[in-house]
Parts: C-alpha cells; structure tokens; sequence
C-alpha cells in the first residue's frame, strides 16, 4: 500500500458536507472538485484524477432532490406567511437565494458523496489487485 491517506474520509458526515462545500478532491484535498458550483470538474488540477469519470450518473436522485428542496421551502413559505404574514419582498428576498443555495449545496453534496464513493471503491480495488 502506498501513498497516504485521503484528506477527507466518508467516515463523518462533517467531512462529507465540508467537502462538498469546499470541492475537495478526493485524492489531493484541492478545492478542484467543481468547475461549476454543481459541475464536477474533468480532471483535478493538482493531482491529475479524473474526476469526470467519478462522476455519479443518472438524473432520477438529482431530480428528486430538488423536488424535495423545493417542497421543504415551500412548506417554510407557506408556515412564515400563515405565521407571520411578512411583506411580499421579504417572501423575494428571503426564499429565492435560499432555494438556489439550498438546491446547489443538496447537488454538491450528492455528487461529492457519488465521487468520493467511485473513488474509494477504484482505490480498494487497487490495492487489492497489487501483488504482495
Ligand atoms: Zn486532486
């Protein structure tokens, strides 16, 4: 076995959400995850992996996860305005950011968990495969 270990383990869920909040590659640690805020990137710049190929695939968790945003904002919109009956703006101000950053971090982290998964798994397996 070689080489040491990754930055960031799946073993805590704090490390899983401040990797996909920072994009940390899961080889290197570099924030090279995203090239987009929910894009992953091709390849990390610091260490070469390929992240693309990492990349979880599918658009069936993507969509349900927005589904379930924007459900959950939508049960807070409705709560607050029965609740508070705030002015029309704060309902712009407040929820519109929240659910576009909301949305984004929920993508982030499930395709940072679907890379960091493939990652371990293809790390596993190599070193599996090494003659002892
Ligand atoms: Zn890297």
């Amino acid at each position: 076995m070689s080489g040491s270990p990754a930055p960031y383990t799946m073993k805590g869920q704090l490390g899983l959400y401040r990797a996909a909040l920072f994009g940390s590659c899961p080889k290197c640690g570099a924030r090279t995850l995203f090239e987009a805020p929910a894009m992953v990137a091709d390849q990390c710049g610091e260490c070469g992996l390929k992240l693309g190929e990492l990349e979880p695939t599918g658009r069936a968790v993507p969509l349900l996860l927005t589904v379930w945003v924007i459900a959950i904002l939508i049960c807070a919109a409705m709560f607050l305005e029965l609740e508070v009956r705030p002015p029309m703006w704060v309902h712009v101000v407040v929820w519109a950011p929240l659910t576009i950053g909301l949305e984004l971090f929920a993508l982030r982290v499930y395709k940072t968990r679907g890379v960091y998964i493939a990652y371990e798994k293809r790390r596993t397996a190599y070193v599996q495969s090494e003659p002892r």
